[in-house]
């Protein structure tokens, strides 16, 4: 008997999940010999665009190994009636204690450190310049989902006090809640930043946030790049307007502005939010379970409402 057909865009993890789904598929990697297939398979960076659906006009399922959606074209998805999934919950745990070691890595100076020992300089120069306490601080996360709140969990767990802004107020949130941006990034010391990439949140931490969040201030974001003016932030963290910044996203991955490269106090990683093997396995069965209920004609396990 024949394998299902499914379009692959992006890659499972680790090896033994990206076998299993070649055991029970048949993976085409190129659109353009896919054009029957009713599933691709895709990452939250990778997406699928509205000209791509267009290639395939059989498409019923849209299966993102991630949690964010806005590489998706979802307009074209619900127009066309294409179910899209989603991992959600997790790689929750994983995101977040990245975005808690760069905050570590930055106030701590965690990076710098390592590069100031490797260089010899400790031999040479004595002492790296003095860095500030994280967990003694005031935390503020923007964008109150998933991984704003595990974050929140282990960052209240460690005896911060936390505060938040989202679209609307939590009902019965722990952390204190800040009507928007601006006025959580006055009221914290550090500004995480997890809420969802897209065309409503690109930006929306500006030079005015940054200059609400202060010359101590550090911002840290593990959501997706555009939600972060990467020039202001530049020149905040060049002028000394905001102490540091750590950074798992950015506008144009792979490619990182000089700006930021060069700026002090800024701590950059590849986009390994997720990129633990707990994570990224669990998240390959979340795929592997809902192309299985989608052929099997069973209900999906993780729909995005799109
Ligand atoms: P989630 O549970 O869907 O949470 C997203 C949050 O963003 C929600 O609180 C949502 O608020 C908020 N939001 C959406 N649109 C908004 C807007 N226009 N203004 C203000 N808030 C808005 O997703 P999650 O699992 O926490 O993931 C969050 C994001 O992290 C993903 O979308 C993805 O971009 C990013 N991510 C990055 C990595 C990495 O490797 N660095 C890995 C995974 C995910 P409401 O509650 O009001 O809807």
């Amino acid at each position: 008997m024949s394998l299902p057909r499914l379009l692959a865009l992006a890659e499972l993890k680790p090896q033994d999940m990206a076998d299993e789904l070649q055991a029970r598929y048949e993976v085409v990697r190129e659109i353009g010999l896919a054009a029957d297939v009713e599933v691709v398979l895709t990452a939250g960076n990778v997406g699928l665009s509205g000209a791509q659906m267009a290639q395939l006009p059989g498409l019923r399922l849209i299966a993102v190994n991630g949690v964010g959606v806005d590489a998706v074209d979802l307009a074209e998805a619900r127009r066309r009636g294409i179910a899209v999934t989603t991992t959600p919950d997790v790689l929750s745990l994983a995101v977040a204690e990245l975005a808690l070691g760069l905050a570590l890595a930055t106030g701590r100076k965690i990076a710098e450190g390592d590069r100031f020992v490797r260089a010899g300089h400790w031999a040479a120069k004595g002492k790296l310049a003095l860095g500030s306490s994280v967990l003694a601080r005031r935390a503020g996360i923007l964008g109150y989902g998933r991984i704003g709140r595990k974050l929140a969990d282990l960052l209240r767990g460690m005896g911060m006090q936390v505060l938040y802004t989202a679209r609307r107020e939590v009902p019965g949130a722990l952390d204190g809640y800040r009507a928007d941006a601006r006025a959580l990034a006055r009221d914290c010391d550090l500004l995480f930043v997890t809420v969802a990439g897209g065309a409503e949140t690109r930006g929306l931490v500006d030079a005015d946030v940054l200059a609400a969040l202060g010359p101590a201030g550090i911002l840290v974001n593990v959501a997706r790049g555009p939600v972060v003016d990467a020039e202001a932030l530049a020149q905040a963290l060049q002028a000394g307007s905001i102490a540091g910044a750590g950074l798992d996203v950015f506008d144009d991955e792979p490619q990182v502005p000089q700006s930021l490269m060069q700026a002090p106090g800024c701590v950059l990683t590849p986009h390994i939010g997720s990129a633990t093997t707990d994570a990224r396995r669990a998240m390959a069965q979340q795929v592997l379970d809902n192309i299985a209920a989608h052929f099997a004609g069973r209900p999906l396990l993780t729909p995005y409402e799109v």
